[in-house]
């Protein structure tokens, strides 16, 4: 089973054939926003001296107005409103759904809203509903980076697959995801992407990044295809150089 770790931006489902129905679906309100009452409101305006994040402006007709991207939740206006005319309301940071795409594989998609911060935790929820379906293995596509959501996608893993492309930026990108995973004590391999477009860079991978290269993987245009397609490259074309040994990696890492 399949899960997008990518919360920002997630896109697993649409390259696995796109979403044929939804089995199940959760909705997180993580967030609480701070909501006035305008018909009880003095426009005495001490909600704006209290916020600490300059989550409340004064509008043009005197009453404050709540900016929902920069308010934290922590009530300090509601607490401070001689009016009592402050709740704090739960607002939707997040989805997680699982679905069966065009091709009947069965994933889980996170996603997170608009403005909310709560990726690692909407990520930790999907790798969660997965584990209910008690599959045989679960893969999650992590997104790039260090962030909430990367650490949510790889912590507790058997293996972390760092793709990497013989490219000094995406190098870096993976020498922090290494050292990340250093520190939770995972597993570690790393899969050589595109390795046709340096290969002296992409002899050097395995020492610059100090673990074991399982597979290099071609550049090859059928993959861009088969995105187009909204098919994994591996049905699009089995016999693509690209499915060929993205195939002979997944038998070494699975024997
Ligand atoms: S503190 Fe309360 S009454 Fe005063 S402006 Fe803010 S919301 Fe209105
Ligand atoms: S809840 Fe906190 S962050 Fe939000 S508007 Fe009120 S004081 Fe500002």
């Amino acid at each position: 089973m399949g899960v997008d770790g990518d919360a920002e931006a997630p896109d697993l489902v649409l390259a696995c054939g796109g979403e044929r129905r939804a089995l199940r679906e959760e909705r997180f309100a993580e967030l609480r926003i701070a909501t006035i009452d305008r018909g009880r409101c003095t426009k005495c305006l001490r909600c704006i001296d209290v916020c600490a994040f300059d989550a409340i402006a004064r509008g043009s007709d005197g009453y404050p107005l709540v900016d929902e991207y920069l308010c934290e939740g922590c009530g300090a206006c509601a607490l401070v409103c001689p009016a009592k005319c402050v709740s704090l309301e739960p607002r939707l940071s997040g989805i997680v759904k699982l679905v069966e795409t065009g091709l009947g594989l069965k994933i889980v998609s996170s996603e997170i809203t608009a403005g909310s911060r709560a990726t690692g935790h909407v990520v930790h929820k999907a790798r969660e509903l997965a584990k209910e379906m008690n599959p045989e293995m679960i893969v999650v596509d992590s997104a790039a980076g260090i962030g909430c959501a990367v650490i949510s996608s790889i912590v507790g893993v058997d293996l972390l697959i760092v793709v990497v492309e013989p490219l000094p930026p995406s190098i870096a990108g993976a020498r922090r995801m290494i050292e990340l995973g250093k520190r939770m004590g995972l597993r570690m391999v790393a899969v050589v992407n595109k390795h046709d477009l340096n290969e002296e860079a992409s002899r050097r991978v395995g020492d610059e990044l100090g673990i074991e290269v399982v597979g290099y993987v071609p550049y090859d245009p059928t993959v861009i295809e088969s995105y187009a397609h909204l098919q994994p490259v591996l049905h699009y074309d089995p016999n693509s150089r690209a499915s060929k040994t993205l195939l002979e990696i997944f038998t070494t890492l699975v024997g």
